[in-house]
């Protein structure tokens, strides 16, 4: 299907047809839901046929392929995307008119599969869609969660995590496989015994088992036809209750495995940057990669008899230290299964394997307690520390004598598993994410294995997809933006660079504040709808959205709003440009200080929102349930992007880079990709601040930095600071703000007062707001920075992302889909 040759008629009737076949109605009885499942079904049938002939392809063509392993993939939602990248978009808009449907009310009953929590899982789905696009074969490997990430509810100004039952209606673009369903083992024993020509064969048994069933989801590619496949992983009981065994005792056996299935896919974990160290996590990591690393060398055995080859045809990127058990398990079937020594498993394993690296901070770094995991898994135990002998036979190769090489960089330590020394020591590559964050990686935090292996390393910048971020998610730039300068922006964001002769020109500049305006618009009605908040879209739209967390700093946004609001109220005449400070994020269930900084930025709204005596100037707005399809909305309607993390704690940020694609403006630190982000558009078109990431971990080295000289000297900063436990913002409970006064102060409640240095960067912070406003005044050139922006953010498409995969560590083929082939 595609604009030459899409069929109207035939749409209308087949959607007609789906709603008369699965609900006995007709349109008009029908409900919107049912409607978008009608549609959906109507779509789903266009893509199979590419699907099947993207598999035919494969099968001729024998491309290399990446299985992409992840434990999240925030997809949002497909039916619009789908209809983009079939090039159908706009004829099923129309069609949809024509029986007095409407496409926008249509997508906004789909439900947004949110198996993921932040930038870490919408990366991967941004990476499955530019790889389709760019014509590579990929697996994308994760679970099939029966719960996603919680929807937010806001009450009273709390935090309420509700379950997202995404799968309550059935989701139409999912197809179960259990053609390719296979068994994965926990627990029991390893039994040793005498095999072929002197090996020991080493045999799992006592062990409780799940059936692990796939579950398909298309992956189209823009106007190529390729379909490639995200394979989630359901969790099935085996066999249960199976009267053998109930006979021989085994009920209680029975009972835990149908446990074990239904407990194992029932939620993904909500924490972003944290590691919950929980039992349940790592049989969730085990399960989906020994099911993805099973299916993936079955796929291989069907075409190539020798699995030595299977290097040149297969490779697993590891999306952080969350699959890297998929290593052990690799080796695993090449020793056990396939029959081969030790080294040649090595040999391959090695060549298979590469791992990305998404943070420093030190309460995300995966580590297993020995005793956890040889008990959940003790054959991928053996393995693993059979690795760590051998790997520390090297270190002591090359630093003889060296102890504390080892000690810092053994696998097996301390009676811990380390999951990304195992990933560094088995994968052939180890990314970063952004150069800054690379950087850091071989200079600071990962120095002695960039020392060990320096040829592993390498960076690839993260990047978004244009085909979601800007052509669905705000449809008015993007005709505008093909208006100006053609189309070749949607499969080569670099295109956009031909927009810079628009930035000094009065219509270009008034056309694109017209359209910011009206997705300004758009936005206002949705926070009138759903916070009941009036808000200006004239007012500056400045914009925090993204997972709550200290090092994010949304602390520092909200301290400074109030801060603000008391010079507003001591200098009411002074000069200020109406401003409208908008937040969306969601905090970790279990993280105090994260959902105490959401109840602040509902209690500022509170106060300011309703303070009649500042005629509006300021408006606070906390956005529920922030997730992917409200986003595609933030984005388009943002003046300001808030990029403020401590620097050297945000490794990359993908936000960030979805603003710049739409015309904001980032206020930042030299964090991540906002380096990145300066350095192609210009300081001159951002607001940059703070403190440097040297000088943070300076300051972290040498323990040097007391915020209470701050707090001392700085009356403005104390008053605000003074507001948290003085009941300015909680009249009804003084002490409520209390925890986060004591993270800026007191040492005694963190290790070090205010850990992510938010008082030493607040003035500068301040002066940069100051900026924005000063420049905002200046309509052209405000307007003249948002297309320099969009003109320079074509760096950041995951395209190109994904082709420097491809060419650094992947050397994928391409592939072309010949519809031809599916004609019968
Ligand atoms: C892009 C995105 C993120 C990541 O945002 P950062 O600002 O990079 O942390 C998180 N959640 C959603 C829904 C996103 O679309």
């Amino acid at each position: 299907m595609n604009n030459e040759t899409f069929d109207k008629a035939q749409f209308i009737k087949d959607v007609q047809d789906n709603v008369k076949n699965l609900y006995r109605k007709t349109i008009k009885e029908a409900t919107q839901q049912e409607i978008f499942q009608a549609v959906s079904f109507t779509v789903k049938d266009v893509i199979i046929d590419e699907w099947l002939a993207t598999q035919r392809s494969f099968d001729k063509q024998d491309p290399k392929m990446v299985y992409y392993m992840s434990m999240e993939f925030l997809m949002g939602r497909a039916l619009g995307n789908n209809l983009i990248n079939l090039k159908a978009y706009k004829q099923v808009k129309e069609a949809l008119e024509e029986m007095g449907l409407n496409l926008d009310v249509i997508e906004d009953q789909e439900p947004d599969p949110a198996l993921g929590n932040g930038g870490l899982g919408r990366l991967a789905a941004c990476f499955m869609e530019s790889l389709a696009t760019l014509g590579y074969a990929a697996y994308g490997c994760g679970i099939r969660y029966r719960y996603g990430m919680f929807k937010q509810k806001i009450k009273d100004g709390f935090q309420v995590e509700v379950p997202d039952n995404w799968l309550k209606d059935g989701y139409p673009f999912e197809l179960r496989r259990p053609e390719h369903a296979c068994e994965v083992k926990f627990g029991g024993y390893v039994r040793a015994e005498a095999g072929e020509n002197g090996r020991t064969r080493f045999i799992q048994e006592g062990y409780q088992s799940v059936n692990a069933v796939p579950y398909d989801m298309p992956i189209i590619g823009y106007g190529n036809n390729v379909v490639n496949t995200l394979m989630i992983w359901d969790a099935e009981p085996m066999n249960c209750f199976e009267l053998d065994s109930f006979d021989k005792g085994d009920y209680h056996k029975a009972v835990e495995q149908e446990n074990l299935a239904k407990n194992l896919v029932e939620v993904l974990y909500p924490n972003d940057n944290h590691i919950a160290g929980k039992e349940l996590r790592l049989k969730q990591q085990y399960f989906f990669v020994s099911a993805s690393v099973q299916r993936a060398v079955a796929r291989f055995k069907k075409n190539h008899p020798d699995i030595h080859q299977l290097p040149e045809k297969v490779t697993f990127q590891l999306n952080d230290t969350h699959p890297t058990v998929a290593v052990a398990e690799l080796m695993r079937l090449l020793l056990d299964e396939e029959g081969l020594e030790w080294d040649e498993a090595w040999e391959i394993t090695t060549k298979t394997c590469a791992y990305t690296n998404h943070t420093i901070m030190a309460e995300a770094l995966e580590k297993w307690p020995i005793e956890i995991f040889s008990r959940l898994l003790p054959r991928i135990y053996q393995i693993v520390e059979e690795i760590n002998r051998r790997f520390i036979l090297e270190i002591e190769k090359k630093y003889p004598g060296n102890q504390e090489k080892v000690r810092k960089m053994a696998i097996v330590y301390d009676g811990q598993v380390k999951m990304a020394h195992l990933a560094i020591a088995a994968g052939y590559s180890v990314n970063g994410v952004a150069r800054l964050h690379t950087e850091i990686l071989k200079n600071q935090e990962l120095k002695d294995f960039y020392e060990m292996f320096p040829q592993k390393f390498n960076n690839k910048t993260n990047g978004i997809t244009q085909r979601r971020f800007l052509m669905h998610g705000n449809p008015l730039l993007a005709d505008w933006v093909s208006n100006k300068i053609g189309e070749d922006w949607i499969t080569n964001l670099k295109h956009l660079k031909k927009l810079e002769i628009y930035a000094d020109d009065k219509k270009a500049q008034q056309e694109f504040m017209q359209i910011k305006y009206q997705n300004k618009l758009r936005l206002a009605e949705y926070i009138q709808k759903h916070n009941g908040v009036e808000v200006d879209p004239r007012s500056i739209f400045d914009v925090q959205v993204k997972r709550l967390h200290e090092y994010k700093r949304q602390l520092l946004n909200i301290l400074h709003v109030m801060y603000l609001y008391n010079q507003l109220k001591e200098h009411p005449e002074m000069e200020f440009y109406p401003r409208t400070f908008i937040f969306g994020a969601k905090a970790a269930a279990g993280y105090k200080n994260a959902k105490l900084t959401i109840k602040l930025i509902n209690s500022v709204a509170d106060v300011i929102n309703n303070d009649p005596s500042i005629n509006g100037k300021i408006k606070v707005v906390f956005i529920e349930d922030y997730r992917v399809s409200i986003a595609e909305w933030i984005f388009a309607a943002a003046d300001v992007s808030e990029q403020i993390s401590t620097a050297s704690k945000e490794a990359s940020g993908t936000g960030n880079m979805k603003f710049m694609l739409n015309g904001a403006l980032t206020l930042g630190t030299m964090d991540g990709a906002n380096v990145e982000i300066v350095e192609e558009v210009g300081e001159e078109n951002a607001f940059i601040f703070g403190m440097s990431s040297d000088e943070v971990i300076e300051h972290e080295q040498k323990r040097d930095y007391n915020p209470m000289d701050i707090f001392n000297q700085d009356q403005d900063i104390r008053k605000v600071l003074m507001e948290l436990i003085n009941g300015f913002y909680s009249p009804n409970d003084p002490e409520l703000f209390r925890d986060l006064y004591n993270s800026l102060l007191n040492t005694q409640c963190t290790q070090f007062a205010d850990t992510y240095f938010i008082l030493a960067d607040f003035r500068s912070y301040a002066e940069a707001q100051k900026r924005v406003m000063e420049a905002y005044k200046d309509e052209e050139g405000w307007a003249k920075s948002a297309i320099l922006n969009v003109a320079n953010s074509g760096k950041f498409s995951s395209d190109r992302t994904i082709q420097e995969y491809v060419d650094d560590i992947w050397h994928l083929d391409k592939v072309t889909v010949d519809m031809s082939v599916v004609e019968d």
